[in-house]
């Protein structure tokens, strides 16, 4: 296979490259942070290409994979990895890996245009193996590269297990799908509202206590600029009082026997969708 027809290779900062999947709509991005005996790799993208190769071919060091949740769409390379850390409440998922018969629903026409499937790419027979995490990733934790470390933060909300990576050599911070430009999914079945209202607030005091100088997210236009989580904070804060109402109202499709109804609201650069009587003053006490 020729992953050059499917990846799109950057170096975005010293010892950091973003490997992107931009002709599927997810636009995923995962990155490498290299270290002098290290290779992380944040993200595995979402099992097209021969993500194993295309890190060879990038480095030379061991990698060891952290995953910032585990998502489909973020899990899809990462059992061909002799390592893989994902945060504990995610575990399950990286075991269980992405079965054919939902792959096929991910790869329909309104995610890619057929033609820009690659050829080696049968989405007939295409699913994500599962493997069995060989470590955790906890807030506080500190991955030593050898020369640069990458400090954890959990951010759930999104996901229960959602971390977020802080590397201080470049003052980047890895964000996975915790905060990023567009769309802010907090519906899905294992999203929380009020843990995600807890991660945005940490987020901004991050930020205030640290240098960080960007922000790079898996999903839309990167990297985010540091002070602009302040505003996310504080539209969510809106929501979450009251202050504001929804801009429009979905039934989302996710695969499930009923479409889950959400409340959609446009802040600007950033678009929350919560599910709908599950935040904010409205929040159900039993769910
Ligand atoms: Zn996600
Ligand atoms: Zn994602």
């Amino acid at each position: 296979m020729s992953n050059e027809s499917w990846f799109v290779v950057n170096k975005v900062a010293e010892g950091v490259t973003q490997i992107a999947e931009p002709l599927h709509a997810e636009n995923i991005k995962s990155y490498l942070v290299e270290g002098d005996r290290y290779v992380a790799v944040i993200d595995t993208g979402l099992g097209v290409g021969d993500f194993r190769g295309l890190v060879r071919e990038c480095s030379e060091r061991e990698p060891i994979v952290l995953l910032t949740h585990a998502h489909w769409d973020h899990i899809g390379g990462a059992c061909a990895f002799p390592e893989v850390l994902v945060h504990p409440s995610e575990a399950y998922a990286v075991r269980r890996g992405v079965p054919n018969a939902m792959m096929r629903t991910l790869f329909g026409e309104e995610a890619i245009r057929p033609t820009a499937l690659p050829a080696w790419f049968d989405v007939n027979t295409a699913a994500i193996p599962g493997c069995e995490p060989t470590g955790a990733l906890n807030a506080g934790d500190r991955i030593e590269l050898g020369g640069r470390s990458l400090e954890v933060l959990h951010t759930p909300g999104h996901s229960p297990g959602g971390v977020s990576l802080y590397d201080r050599a470049t003052g980047i911070l890895f964000a996975g799908d915790a905060i990023n430009y567009g769309g802010i999914w907090l519906y899905l079945p294992r999203s929380d509202a009020a843990a995600y209202r807890a991660t945005l607030q940490r987020l901004v005091e991050f930020i205030e206590t640290h240098d960080v100088r960007a922000i790079y997210s898996a999903h839309a236009d990167v990297p985010l600029e540091p002070a602009h989580v302040r505003e996310a904070r504080d539209a969510y804060e809106e929501i979450w009082t009251g202050e504001r109402t929804p801009d429009s109202h979905e039934q989302f499709d996710i695969g499930f026997p009923e479409r889950v109804p959400s409340d959609v609201f446009e802040c600007g650069r950033f678009t929350f969708l919560l599910g709908s009587g599950r935040y904010g003053a409205w929040q159900s006490t039993s769910a």
